[in-house]
């Protein structure tokens, strides 16, 4: 059997690194920054992208690349690659395909990070980007593409609204303008969704949330689904369909073919330029949590499930916002994409406003207070009075975000201790 065929649950434990005989069982940490060679032929080789190898780990390392592998294989992609945090991973994913002149269109409903390094940093660098809901009409997000479009992105369970976007809405108007869709599927990991089967281009990860699920290492992750032919395409992706003169004129899409084009141009030239790449210690990290991962995302789910419908009708609990809770606006298409679940934050409003949450934050004693999402231990933040504390109760409520709004992570503890915690601490308010 072809590993391309295992189930999830294997490609966690087992995909990326295969040691050979008397080779070491667990990942191998090549904690060297540069690599020795016989000759400076061998070297040369190496430099014009003739032969595969290792020369310095700013560009790659062998620890990386194991576990690049094994998350591509996991999302059903034909290469991946690590960077040093979620952040870049979107960074470098969407600037491998856009430059000064290029625009973005992108669901409104994103990770606030990726709002600000998309709508602020990304146009100090003359790339303009249009935002578009993420439950927009087929026809309305037709009309937000313009002859400069080069990507479109998207978030599969948005951080923190938890929207679910309809991928396959997004991949079909995206195709019909010629361009990528970009999926960030941090929240529901390949274990629960694998946006690439209803038509994501490449897909990205902050690692640092459930894969890594122990709250140890940031990082982050792209994979190419190496479904998309950039050279169809060829005027607006010149980067990598003509020659690249940093490169003696190699043209990625001819030489790497549509599979491999996408991650060599963003590792020889993204990450020789820019940096960003992960330490080994950390892909190191990060493997070891996405060999349980399967076995973690099922409790994650369960106990947000749990939590949500302990949540939803609670005298003290305005409203709450789960997927998995039948009459939640994306009940229907969560069931579709996520048949065994999403992940484990639920968002929940207090009654009583900002007195009121701050109230119940104070009792807690299981859930600590923490702008984290996404590890083993449970934790909540209330935006009014942490993140968004600058903002007064009417600008809150215009921006969606109530007062008394909740954010909550489940994490892998026994639910009926979560929920026992949840009800001493709304007795509270
Ligand atoms: C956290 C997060 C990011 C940013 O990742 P970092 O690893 O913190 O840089 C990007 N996208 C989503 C959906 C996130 O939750």
């Amino acid at each position: 059997m072809s590993e391309k065929n295992y189930k999830i649950n294997t490609k966690c434990v087992q995909s990326g690194y295969r040691p050979g005989n008397g080779e070491p069982r667990q990942i191998p940490i090549i904690q060297s920054t540069t690599f020795k060679y016989d000759t400076s032929e061998a070297m040369g080789r190496l430099f014009d992208l003739e032969d595969a190898g290792y020369f310095y780990t700013r560009l790659q390392n062998p620890t990386n690349d194991y576990v690049a592998a094994k998350i591509a294989d996991m999302e059903g992609g034909t290469a991946g690659m690590l960077t040093s945090s979620g952040q870049a991973a979107n960074l470098f994913a969407i600037f491998n395909i856009c430059e000064a002149g290029s625009h973005i269109v992108a669901s409104s409903s994103i990770y606030g990070g990726t709002f600000n390094l998309i709508s602020v940093t990304m146009a100090k660098m003359g790339i303009e980007s249009t935002f578009v809901s993420p439950d927009a009409s087929e026809e309305e997000l037709m009309a937000a593409f313009r002859p400069n479009t080069r990507v479109m992105f998207g978030e599969s369970i948005a951080n923190p609204a938890l929207t679910v976007l309809n991928i396959e809405k997004f991949a079909k108007v995206a195709h019909a303008n010629g361009v990528p869709l970009i999926i960030d599927n941090t929240f529901p990991t390949p274990v629960n969704l694998r946006p690439i089967e209803w038509g994501a281009d490449i897909v990205t990860h902050s690692t640092t949330k459930y894969m890594d699920g122990h709250g140890a290492a940031v990082g982050g992750a792209i994979v190419d689904s190496g479904n998309f032919d950039w050279m169809a395409h060829a005027d607006k992706y010149p980067g990598l369909c003509t020659p690249d003169e940093s490169y003696h004129g190699i043209v990625y899409a001819e030489k790497f073919g549509q599979g491999g084009a996408f991650i060599t141009k963003c590792t020889s030239q993204l990450m020789r330029d820019l940096g960003c790449i992960q330490a080994p210690q950390n892909a190191f990290l990060l493997n070891m949590g996405l060999e349980s991962l399967h076995v973690r995302m099922a409790r994650h789910v369960e106990n947000g499930q749990a939590i949500a419908e302990y949540l939803n009708g609670h005298e003290k609990v305005a409203h709450v916002s789960y997927p998995g809770l039948p009459g939640d606006p994306y009940y229907e298409i969560s069931k579709k994409y996520m048949p065994k679940g999403g992940c484990g934050v639920v968002s929940f409003e207090v009654k009583g406003g900002r007195a009121g949450a701050e109230a119940f934050m104070k009792e807690l004693k299981l859930a600590a207070i923490e702008t984290h999402v996404a590890d083993a231990r449970t934790c909540c933040l209330n935006p009014a009075t942490s993140t968004h504390r600058q903002m007064t109760d009417e600008q809150l409520a215009e921006a969606g975000i109530p007062a008394g709004l909740i954010r909550i992570s489940c994490g892998l503890e026994d639910k009926e201790d979560l929920i026992a915690d949840l009800e001493q601490a709304l007795a509270a308010i």
